[in-house]
């Protein structure tokens, strides 16, 4: 049995004089672990050909990276704001929205997760620090494959049924979080602090996983829970 495509959004960096289009090969393995062809989706590609490139995909993994324009949840900059992407904003919310309208499996990690709730209608903490102060470190320097705060996970839930697990150490590297939460989606695990670590679709609605920490950051270690994640990906697109 072929693999299922998995369309893996991408980020543009400037390195050595040259604009480039790639993304964290961990999200590459972790794909190919749980048996898809990761397929990688420049930003740069215009808003209105994202059902062209859905055309092309059996699934999508909404990857991390810059903070999400607070402009799409009408709200003003915060002095914290980190780097923004117009570009890959305006991309990934077409492509999400459309992949939602056709009912595709979406696996969306951290700023992939965050991104789902605006485009659904939510809104964002936009630096937790300083709006959410006296909680846990969430921007962790460990290294990325350092598990440095427990989730809780919601007995039944599907992304408890991909982790096998209703607790889990997870590594964390955001600054933002979800404020209010989107119509159409369920809170499905929660950091010890009450930060919102994971969601997914109501029943009825197209199917969909999100998590707040870089669970393909621990693709190298084959007992880690995380290949759950993305194994139920793919077996929701074959499903
Ligand atoms: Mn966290």
């Amino acid at each position: 049995m072929s693999g299922p495509r998995i369309g893996v959004t991408g980020v543009t960096r400037h390195v050595l004089g040259a604009d480039r289009s790639q993304v964290n090969a961990a999200y590459v393995y972790a794909v190919l672990h749980a048996g898809g062809v990761p397929l990688i989706l420049p930003p740069l590609i215009r808003p209105e050909d994202a059902g062209t490139v859905l055309d092309s995909l059996d699934g999508l993994l909404l990857s991390g990276g810059e903070d999400v324009d607070p402009a799409h949840f009408n709200s003003e900059p915060h002095p914290a704001l980190g780097d923004v992407d117009p570009k890959r904003d305006a991309f990934e919310l077409a492509l999400f929205r459309e992949a939602w309208r056709r009912q595709m499996p979406v696996l969306a990690i951290c700023r992939g997760l965050q991104l789902v709730n605006v485009a659904l209608g939510g809104t964002l903490w936009q630096d937790i620090p300083s709006e959410r102060p006296g909680g846990l470190g969430h921007k962790q320097e460990a290294d990325r494959d350092d598990r440095t705060h427990p989730v809780d996970l919601v007995p039944g839930s599907r992304l408890a049924a991909a982790l096998g697990a209703t607790r889990c150490d997870v590594n964390s590297f955001h600054h933002q979080s979800v404020r209010q939460l989107a119509s159409g989606l369920m809170i499905t695990a929660a950091a010890p602090d009450g930060e919102i670590e994971g969601l997914e679709s109501a029943a009825g609605a197209p199917w969909l996983l999100a998590v707040q920490w870089h669970p393909e950051e621990f693709h190298a270690d084959h007992e880690a829970p995380d290949h759950g994640l993305f194994a139920a990906l793919v077996q929701a697109v074959r499903g």
